[in-house]
C-alpha cells in the first residue's frame, strides 16, 4: 500500500515521460499505484479505471465517495508487524461506521466517485477529439 507514496526504483516512468512530453497523450491505466502522478504526467491526462490504493472508500458501500488515506497509510506502515496492520488504524466509514476499505475494483462495492467520473470523462473526451469515438 505505501507504494502508492514511493517513486518506482527503476525509471520506467520517467522514460516513458520523456517520450510523450509535449505530445497531446492520455494514459488509460489499470494501475493503482499512481506511478504515473509521482513520474509527473499530468494528473489530467491519467485515468486509473481500477481504482487508487490512496483513497479509502467504505466498505459497504454506503454512500459514493472516496477519502486520501495518505496519513493513514504511512501510520500503517510504520506500525505493522510481519505485515500485519493493528485493526484499530482502519478508520470507520464517516457515514455508516463501517471500517473502510482500499478504493480497488475487487467486486461489485468499487466506488466510482466524482474524481473517476471526471477522468472517465476526459478520456471520452480525447478519444472523441481524436478519433471520433467515445466511450459507449
Ligand atoms: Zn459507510
Amino acid at each position: 500500500m505505501v507504494n502508492r507514496y514511493e517513486r518506482a526504483l527503476k525509471p520506467v516512468y520517467d522514460d516513458l515521460l520523456n517520450l510523450v512530453e509535449g505530445k497531446d497523450y492520455f494514459v488509460l491505466t489499470t494501475n493503482v499505484d499512481h506511478q504515473f502522478q509521482l513520474a509527473g504526467f499530468d494528473k489530467k491526462r491519467l485515468f486509473y479505471t481500477q481504482g487508487d490504493y490512496g483513497l479509502w472508500q467504505c466498505s459497504e458501500p454506503c454512500h459514493q465517495r472516496t477519502y486520501d488515506n495518505e496519513t493513514t497509510v504511512c501510520q500503517m506502515f510504520t506500525e505493522q508487524r510481519d505485515m500485519r496492520v493493528p485493526s484499530e488504524l482502519v478508520p470507520p466509514c464517516p457515514v455508516c461506521g463501517r471500517p473502510m476499505a482500499m478504493n480497488l475494483r475487487t467486486d461489485n462495492t468499487f466506488v466510482q466517485d466524482e474524481g473517476w467520473y471526471t477522468a472517465a470523462n476526459r478520456y471520452s473526451d480525447f478519444l472523441y477529439q481524436h478519433d471520433g469515438i467515445g466511450l459507449v
